[in-house]
């Protein structure tokens, strides 16, 4: 079977929804398989190119995707392979580090505002906001109080910015714990990976279920029909990358992007001398 299945409704997470990472497959493919899915995402790529031609030559609305996932999911990989249907020019993508001094002298979400695509681009967020409910929950680098309160605050964010023209699609990438142990010790035998890995790697690893707890309570708290998140089962590279390519040429495609209108003084059948 191929494509029978819409990724789109099986992978989103529902409004209110009680997710556990722990009880889904991050090795499931949804009845697809790698020699037929190569083909299907050539097509997915194709479509996302001609979209993102529409949206940037329209600049009226913008499409945010945000990028999660443990260390190794492979949100470097899905952004390399995905946005390569995309002209550069209208996909900036921002990678969200350890924050710098300036950043911590304001609210969490200054930096990310900042970085936020303007219309008619497709912003790319490589982490993100949700990084102050991950990371900075399982290391407490702030009170319980304060990050606590930042799952409503982050709803309201981001139903402020739809409201203001942008669209929003958020991507979990799930792998499991044995796969991360497998890519960690991969990259590692590299050599042209190495650099990738480091010690402190090992570190967050004994943390993965704090990291799971995190991951859960997020996912369950801030999936929303104006800012959906979708969990996908990322063990196997060619099924995510046909997921997340899928998922976001059929949520800007529903944004109906169109070309402008010509300009009113330009006719009809002129010949350029
Ligand atoms: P990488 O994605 O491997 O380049 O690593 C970026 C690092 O920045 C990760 O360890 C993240 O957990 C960390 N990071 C990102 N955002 C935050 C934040 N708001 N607070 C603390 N650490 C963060
Ligand atoms: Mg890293």
């Amino acid at each position: 079977m191929t494509g029978a299945v819409d990724l789109r409704a099986v992978l989103r997470v529902e409004p209110g929804a009680h997710v556990r990472l722990a009880d889904l497959d991050s090795g499931a493919t949804h009845g697809w398989e790698k020699e037929t899915a190569a083909a299907a995402l050539d097509a997915q790529l194709a479509r996302l190119g001609e979209l993102q031609d529409r949206l940037w030559a329209e600049a009226r609305q913008s499409v945010l995707v945000v990028l999660q996932g443990i260390d190794a999911a492979g949100k470097d990989g899905t952004i390399n392979k995905v946005m390569e249907a995309f002209n550069p020019q209208g996909c900036p993508v921002t990678a969200f580090k350890v924050p710098s001094a300036e950043e911590l002298a304001h609210d969490f979400l200054w930096r990310v505002h900042k970085a936020v695509p303007r219309r008619g681009e497709i912003g790319i967020f490589n982490r993100s906001h949700y990084e102050d409910v991950l990371v900075v929950r399982v290391h407490e680098l702030v009170p319980r109080a304060v990050w606590s309160k930042r799952y409503d605050q982050i709803r309201d964010f981001e139903r402020i910015l739809a409201e203001n023209g942008t669209t929003i699609v958020k991507f979990c990438l799930s792998i499991d714990r044995d796969e991360q142990r497998e890519r960690f010790q991969a990259r590692y035998d590299d050599p042209t990976k190495r650099w990738k890995f480091s010690m402190g790697d090992l570190e967050e690893r004994k943390l993965w279920g704090d990291y799971q707890a995190a991951f859960d309570e997020a996912l369950s708290k801030t999936s929303t029909d104006v800012a959906p998140w979708y969990v996908i089962p990322a063990n196997r590279k060619w099924f995510r990358n046909l997921a997340v390519a899928t998922i976001l040429a059929d949520t800007i495609d529903a944004l109906r992007p169109a070309y402008p209108p010509v300009a009113d003084d330009v006719p009809e059948g002129l010949v350029i001398e």
